[in-house]
């Protein structure tokens, strides 16, 4: 997940898009595709929409490869148009090419941002969208409201050769993975790092390194990752958070997320570095 190659962001809306934009259309949670035989999956045209009775509030996302991409905002009680169906982002990893993935959830984002903020959250009034930029605006007290991006770090603490790895409660049985936080106001993502590992798993870090950063659309959170030098403590566990946290061999890992998110690239890129040294 991350801005396609050849993708040019703009917020406004051309005069004319071509019969073959590509057309990302939200009903809830869940975007509209054409599914062929072998469920590989196709995002429809704005013209296939359209020649569907399809229709929403448009957000434009930019250009992909010239071909322009809109975010579509449809009504709760749409019907499936026949050859199309409704599904959940997250079915379609690997089902489609992962730029268009990534617009799909860059879309998803706009959508969800366009529900949420259809009324001023200080007095109440209706908003209108900004043509400067992509925000909305309040009409009577000028409040303005750019979509929601949530900042979260993510931290793998390394000791010699091992990898602290835990388990939150709602993950799957047996696997583990990096420790995982929001930012609170006031902190840096450093501080962050160095607040969660205390709170989650009671360990202090010292040296801490950037490895990279995921947008991840569920709902709108920024994952930026990091490795952490352990510097003291015993493990000792928040219960409301964590199952349980301990200390793998780089050699010997547990069951690990799925390769999409950047949890698995952090695990394996660090236990590679580890073994190697
Ligand atoms: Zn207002």
């Amino acid at each position: 997940m991350h801005t396609p190659d050849g993708f040019t962001p703009s917020h406004a809306l051309p005069t004319a898009l071509g019969d073959d934009a590509f057309a990302f259309a939200f009903r809830g949670d869940r975007v509209l595709t054409v599914a062929a035989a072998d469920d590989t999956h196709a995002f429809p045209s704005l013209a296939a929409l359209t020649h569907a009775g399809i229709a929403g509030v448009p957000h434009f996302l930019g250009l992909l490869g010239g071909v322009g991409c809109v975010a579509l905002n449809l009504a709760d009680d749409v019907a499936e148009p026949t050859g199309m169906r409704f599904v959940g982002l997250r079915t379609l990893f690997f089902k489609v090419p992962e730029p268009l993935l990534a617009l799909a959830a860059r879309a998803f984002q706009v959508v969800d941002w366009d529900r949420t903020h259809r009324y001023c959250g200080r007095c109440g009034t209706p908003t209108r969208d900004r043509a400067a930029e992509r925000a909305k605006e309040c009409p009577a007290c000028g409040l303005v409201a750019y979509p929601r991006v949530s900042p979260a770090m993510m931290a793998l603490v390394t000791r010699g050769h091992d990898l602290l790895l835990a388990r939150a409660h709602r993950f799957a049985p047996g696997m583990y993975s990096a420790l995982a936080g929001f930012v609170e106001p006031g902190e840096t993502i450093e501080d962050c790092v160095r607040r969660e590992v205390r709170e989650e798993v009671g360990v202090e870090v010292g040296q801490i390194t950037y490895f990279a950063s995921q947008p991840w659309a569920f709902p709108h959170s920024l994952m930026i990752a990091y490795t952490a030098e352990y510097a003291g403590g015993d493990l000792k566990v928040d219960d409301a958070e964590i199952a349980e946290a301990r200390w793998f061999p780089a050699d010997a890992l547990p069951h690990l997320p799925p390769s999409v998110s950047i949890a698995r690239r952090l695990i394996e890129a660090t236990a590679a570095r580890l073994r190697g040294n």
